[in-house]
């Protein structure tokens, strides 16, 4: 038989479930707090359930872990953490200290079908989508090492396009049974698939982090294929209707690549577009990549486009590259580290 794995439930699945056996839902708080706040590997250590149930649950559950393959430590104190999954693929965290905050990069999906063209992940394609248990466990595995402050799902992966596993993460993370994260410290981030924006806002509470990276539609179909399935208009429509935690901005990513988007027209243009809409802008300057021409602007195209934003008074920052000693920049990710023929895969990251 099968087992259930007990991390792909939110409480109110553990609820279900254990009704299910006939026993009181109640119990299902405290084994999820066995899982997220004490990190019990097996029921057997869940002390306050009758002997009797762990043992049938043991019988018919398991609880899924993963183990870093690599732990990888930049100078500058960033963290990547290869983690290999049961079929063999394997997916990278990363950890990035700033400022006080620990935060933790994850990955939704291995591979991305939505082929940015300034992004090798889209030229992989998509190999699967994660189960709830295998985002979760990445948290899991990365608080046993260091402590965890925030969530970003800027990993590998388009999260929108995996919402069937992605909502129920976020809940177990926010879940005060649960990992106990504030809804304000665990971010989305999404190319724009706006039908999918809607139902993340209606499924769970989460900030939320569009990667705009164009100011018009011709560039931006370029660069980004979804664009010509939700063009500017209506992502900025679903930006503005998307129901955030209380006093809390929408993050515009805005991957800045030389002689393409990075203009001063293209900030005028930006400004303007996001006029309307709460939101502050995080500039990221492309990280550069074989299989792809695009080159990283001039410093001088950073700062200026920075300063007018500045001047406009909106809340901008320009990410620094992070971690890039040991590719843990944005656009450095490597998620199939040895299979043979596999060019390493770039991915977006907070980096
Ligand atoms: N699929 C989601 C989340 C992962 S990508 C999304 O696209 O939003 C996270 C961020 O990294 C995105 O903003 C993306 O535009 C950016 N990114 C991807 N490749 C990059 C590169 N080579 N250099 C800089 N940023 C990159
Ligand atoms: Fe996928 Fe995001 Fe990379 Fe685009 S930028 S290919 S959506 S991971």
């Amino acid at each position: 038989m099968l087992k259930t794995d007990i991390k792909n439930l939110t409480l109110q699945g553990l609820e279900s479930y254990i009704s299910g056996l006939g026993k009181e839902r109640f119990r299902a708080k405290q084994i999820f707090k066995w899982l997220y706040q004490m990190d019990a590997a097996s029921f057997e250590e869940m002390t306050n359930v009758s002997k009797e149930f762990r043992v049938m649950l043991g019988e018919i559950a398991q609880i899924s872990n993963l183990t870093p393959e690599v732990v990888e430590a930049s100078e500058d104190g960033t963290r990547k953490y290869l983690f290999r999954l049961s079929d063999g693929s394997a997916v990278e965290s990363v950890l990035i200290p700033d400022e006080g905050r620990n935060t933790l990069c994850i990955s939704s999906q291995v591979g991305c079908a939505m082929g940015c063209a300034f992004c090798l992940t889209g030229s992989f394609g998509l190999s699967r989508n994660l189960t709830t248990a295998e985002i979760v466990n990445q948290v899991c595995a990365v608080k046993r090492d260091q402590p965890v402050s925030n969530i970003v799902f800027m990993g590998m992966g388009e999260p929108l396009a995996n919402l069937k596993a992605v909502i129920p993460a976020v809940q177990i993370l926010t879940d005060p049974d649960g990992f106990q994260f504030s809804t304000r410290k665990v971010t989305v981030s999404t190319s724009g698939l706006v039908p999918e924006m809607a139902e993340l806002g209606r499924g769970c509470t989460v900030n939320l982090a569009v990667s705009l990276n164009a100011t018009t539609d011709e560039v931006r179909n370029r660069i980004m294929p979804v664009n010509r399935r939700y063009p500017l208009a209506e992502l900025l429509a679903a930006c503005k209707a998307f129901p955030l935690p209380s006093r809390r901005w929408i993050t515009m990513e805005y991957v800045m690549i030389r002689d393409l988007n990075d203009s001063l027209d293209d900030a005028k243009r930006l400004v303007r577009l996001i006029s309307n809409i709460p939101s502050k802008v995080n500039l990221i300057p492309f990280n550069e990549h074989e299989g792809c021409d695009f080159k990283c602007p001039t410093q001088e195209s950073i700062d200026r486009f920075h300063k007018y934003l500045l001047d406009k008074n909106v809340t901008v920052i320009t990410r620094s590259s992070r971690g890039s000693d040991i590719s843990a920049a944005c656009g450095q990710l490597k998620g199939r580290l040895d299979q043979a023929g596999c060019a390493p895969k770039e991915c977006g990251c907070e980096g």
